[in-house]
């Protein structure tokens, strides 16, 4: 979370720094600031609450130079506030901070003490004081010092005044990228922030620090030993990272999602063997078929995602599989079972929460595999295997064209493992049909978002609603009630169909609508069942299906194309993200930045 960026060159820098603010503020948006180095050889900070835009607007003229750094906050110790942005400074050093310093409290009252006066209630600005008290020598072993009496996480950014042609960065547990230009050099928190400048980019390791000049950079542990570092390419696409014309990248990624689907295909299914290629996994066949069980970790719609793919797994190999949330396992000491296949799910690859499950998993000799988006990220680097998503850069806040690229990228797994052991050449061929239809059929989805636009329009008048699927539709339901309150910001509780009568149908009545994954499957006749109780008690109930059930169960249908019932949850998934898309957006909420949330969740 939160936007880091950085510019070290010829030329002056603040147009560099805004915009990669910009390309930024879905990482954090509460506030916002740049610091720079200016031509006479002064600190020039100019730090406010609120968005990027508003920072833009009030620059002053004399904010120039080079080099500078630039952030975008989401709080999370202080409240968002002018004094709270970043940079922080003291003295002649500016530095712009992610993630949490959990021994801010301790370092601040020794610091008070030596005389240092702080101006914000936030941990980052221990570092500042930090890296001044730290003193003499060049800035990078000014930082070194300060960083070995720090305990926490940070991607840092640190300009000096005194050394006017460097950067200094540093990493533990939240993202630095360098990006490297022709004599100029910039470091960010993300890619998307260098994209338009350079290509080439070097990522930083936990634990490692550079000093960045304008031809060159050097990285090295915290324990000052040099490392060796190779610059890799960026193939992302630079408008991804523009709406284009959509009104909200929500929107715009949920469009994606064809040509998501497709590439997460792409290359991947053996048409002769009937099973899926994953190259990137490391699994022998007899490795593979060592598996006994199969545990899913990630974190939101990642966690979601990955309950939709146990249940894919389970049923096509047999293999007993369930997803947990990476937060919770990386601190419940859980039992790490050889025999086990573990799976880190997370767009970024940096959240930090399955970053640590994965490390916890490792650490006990489990062997953990990444599925991930971005490609070189701490995850897809801390596993011994893996498969990318290949999605594309998603931007908005809230996961759609990520969501459904993970549940592709699980059932090709499923199809392999399933292949290695007991699935069918002739399931085999029907689950690669199936996988072969889904873009053209997500498209057919796409074109009903009028219809879906008005339903959500309505549903946007209640208080809240409960989701339920049964067994396949459950994940689905799991996932449609994140998204509503994600956007919405209306309650949306899930709940499988089969619990709803063992408890919560006592809040079910005209005031609590109902969104029902019903689809034509072996459970169809339990699920409308469940719609004839929610019926008798008069609640609304929209039904997301394959058929429209009649008329006494459900006043409203989104229907979807049929696929094999193992995928169709793919398809289901997708109504019920224009559904969250439009009654957000007819609540009038800021859809790619909704309330209290950012992308990338680096802090703990
Ligand atoms: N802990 C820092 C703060 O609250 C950094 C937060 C962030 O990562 O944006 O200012």
């Amino acid at each position: 979370m939160c936007g880091i960026v950085g510019y070290v060159g010829n030329r002056d820098c603040v147009p560099t720094l805004m915009e990669g603010l910009t390309r930024l503020e879905y990482r954090g948006y509460d506030s916002a600031g740049i610091a720079v180095v200016g031509r006479s050889g002064d600190l020039r900070v100019h730090k406010a609450k609120g968005r990027v835009g508003e920072l833009a607007a009030g620059l002053p003229a004399r904010l120039r130079g080079g080099p500078g750094i630039g952030h975008t906050r989401w709080a999370t110790l202080g409240e968002p506030s002018d004094a709270n942005a970043h940079p922080h400074t003291c003295g002649t050093i500016a530095i712009v901070h992610n993630g949490i310093i959990e021994n801010a409290e301790e370092l601040r009252v020794k610091l008070t003490a030596e005389g240092a006066q702080f101006t914000s209630e936030t941990d980052s600005e221990v570092l500042a004081h930090l890296i001044a008290a730290a003193g003499e020598g060049d800035l990078e072993s000014m930082v070194r010092r300060a960083l070995s009496q720090v305990v926490g996480t940070y991607g840092l950014a640190v300009i000096d005044a005194r050394f006017g042609d460097r950067l200094v960065v540093a990493r533990n547990g939240s993202p630095v990228v360098l990006g490297i230009g022709d004599r100029e050099m910039y470091v960010a928190s993300d890619v998307a922030a260098l994209v338009r400048y350079t290509r080439q980019v070097v990522h930083l390791d936990d634990g490692e620090l550079a000093t960045v000049q304008a031809d060159g950079f050097r990285t090295s542990t915290l324990d000052a030993r040099a490392t060796a570092k190779r610059p890799s390419l960026v193939d992302t696409d630079v408008l991804s990272y523009d709406a284009e014309g959509y009104t909200h990248f929500m929107r715009k990624e949920i469009h994606e999602q064809q040509r998501a689907v497709e590439r997460a295909l792409r290359g991947r299914l053996d048409e002769r063997f009937h099973t899926a290629h994953l190259g990137g996994l490391n699994l022998d066949p007899r490795q593979a078929r060592e598996i006994r069980r199969v545990k899913i970790l990630g974190c939101g719609s990642a966690y979601y995602a990955g309950l939709l793919g146990a249940q894919i797994i389970e049923e096509l190999a047999r293999v007993p599989a369930d997803a947990e949330p990476a937060s919770e396992f990386r601190y419940r000491s859980p039992v790490v079972d050889p025999g086990t296949l573990y799976i880190g799910v997370s767009q970024s690859g940096e959240t930090y929460d399955t970053l640590a499950a994965v490390q916890e998993c490792k650490r006990k000799g489990g062997r953990v595999i990444g599925v991930v988006n971005a490609v070189g990220s701490a995850i897809a680097r801390e596993c011994a295997g893996g498969i990318y998503l290949h999605a594309g850069p998603e931007v908005s806040v809230t996961s759609t064209k990520a969501f459904t690229a993970t549940a592709v990228i699980f059932s090709l797994l499923a199809l392999h493992l399933g292949r290695i052991r007991d699935l069918s050449p002739a399931d085999g061929r029907r689950i690669i049909a199936g996988l072969r239809a889904l873009p053209e059929q997500v498209a057919a989805i796409l074109a009903t978002e009028d219809e879906i636009a008005r339903i959500a329009g309505d549903l946007a008048g209640y208080r809240g609603m409960f989701f339920i699927g049964r067994v396949r539709g459950w994940p689905v339901a799991r996932e449609g009630a994140q998204k509503l309150k994600e956007v919405s910001y209306l309650h949306a509780e899930a709940y499988p169909a089969s619990e709803l009568k063992h408890g919560p149908l006592a809040l079910v009545g005209p005031e609590m609508p109902t969104v029902a994954v019903v689809p034509d499957d072996e459970l169809l006749d339990k699920n409308l069942s469940t719609l004839g109780e929610i019926k008798a008690r008069h609640g609304r109930v929209l039904a997301v299906g394959h058929t429209a059930p009649d008329a006494k169960l459900a006043d409203d249908a989104l229907l979807v194309p049929r696929n094999e019932p193992e995928l169709d949850p793919i398809l289901l998934s997708v109504p019920l993200q224009l559904l969250a898309y439009h009654a957000a957006v007819s609540l009038g909420n800021d859809v790619d930045k909704p309330r209290n949330l950012a992308k990338s969740v680096t802090v703990e």
